[in-house]
């Protein structure tokens, strides 16, 4: 098969994949706890792709370019066995990179067959370093102390990075973003800002809630001097910026102040085999028939085709959009 491009002639490198739609938190701009309550129904264990099913696609887009894979949820801890995936997609010729996006509270003991697996990259949630919001921000259900040791844990092992993804909402977390960079400042662990996001329908997100990347700048600069440095790769999420004078590294993820659509490489696969070619995405494309009818051409054509007519940009033309189709959750293809 052959590398594609789309229709702005972005090439797809990196695969997301939803292994789990559940998760253990109800972090208030993901999957609120009103709204995911104990009623809500999450998908059956035989509607989720299983995973010799992820491998058979995965084969597929690694024929079209893709060499990374990220890992998501909802939770991706929660689903069993996780090792035995990495290792099976670790197989797959051209895939030379697997990534995992977890909130750390299931990490610690998993980590080591993780790593064992060829797990590679790993990016944890982390918003606040109080305990008292914390508990808040994860529908109080998570344990501040508990991710504390597990990134501590990553950061000790032979992981290539160990990332922290700190969503900030305007008077909710932003007074964190001093105390967080205090913590992991001369260290290994990167600390990246996301500018808070209208990702899906139930996140009650608004222009006021947002603090932007400027302004963020502005406080950590109100502190310490930082520059920009140059992306590892074209299509890299994060703006990377360093210390004047001290070691480590600060991320930005900056969708609403900076779109960064233009070097977009990202597909995205839900946990029950859905396509999405953006995190915005109102349309999704239903693999699931092709997979389980071992339809393997049939697929092979149908996402070829899916990527080569993609035209998103949401993130540039959020302002102009008017449609209000409803977008895709959060969780189901996890960020
Ligand atoms: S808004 Fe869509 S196209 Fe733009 S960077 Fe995000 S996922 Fe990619």
């Amino acid at each position: 098969m052959k590398n594609i491009t789309d229709k702005l002639s972005r090439p797809i490198k990196d695969l997301r994949i939803s292994v789990m739609d559940t998760c253990n938190y109800r972090c208030p701009y993901c999957m609120p706890a009103d709204k995911f309550d104990d009623d809500y129904q999450f998908l059956k264990k035989e509607q989720r792709l299983g995973f010799s099913e992820i491998e058979k696609v995965v084969k597929v887009f690694a024929g079209f370019g893709v060499n990374k894979i990220r890992l998501t949820g909802g939770e991706p801890l929660l689903r069993r066995d996780l090792d035995r995936l990495i290792k099976f997609l670790k197989r797959i010729d051209g895939i030379n990179d697997i990534a995992l996006t977890t909130n750390g509270q299931l990490l610690q003991r998993q980590l080591p067959k993780l790593i064992e697996a060829g797990l590679d990259r790993i990016n944890i949630s982390l918003d606040t370093i109080d305990e008292d919001l914390y508990y808040k921000m994860s529908g109080k259900r998570g344990k501040l102390s508990v991710v504390l040791d597990a990134i501590d844990a990553a950061s000790e092992s032979s992981l290539k990075s160990v990332k922290l993804n700190c969503v900030v909402q305007k008077g909710v977390n932003d007074d964190q973003i001093i105390p967080l960079l205090e913590r992991y400042q001369d260290t290994n662990v990167v600390v990246r800002f996301i500018e808070f996001m209208d990702v899906g329908t139930k996140n009650g997100w608004t222009k006021e809630e947002v603090i932007d990347f400027n302004d963020i700048v502005q406080i950590i600069e109100n502190k310490w001097k930082i520059s920009p440095v140059e992306p590892n790769y074209i299509g890299e999420v994060a703006s990377r910026y360093k210390y004047d004078n001290h070691q480590g590294e600060i991320g930005f993820i900056t969708s609403i102040s900076k779109p960064f659509c233009r070097t977009c490489s990202r597909a995205r696969l839900s946990a029950d085999g859905k396509l999405y070619t953006c995190l915005f995405a109102h349309q999704e494309h239903d693999l699931m028939p092709l997979i389980r009818n071992n339809k393997d051409e049939e697929l092979a054509q149908i996402i070829a085709s899916i990527w080569q007519n993609r035209d998103d940009r949401y993130s540039e033309i959020r302002n102009q959009s008017k449609d209000n189709k409803e977008r895709i959750e959060m969780y189901m293809i996890g960020g």
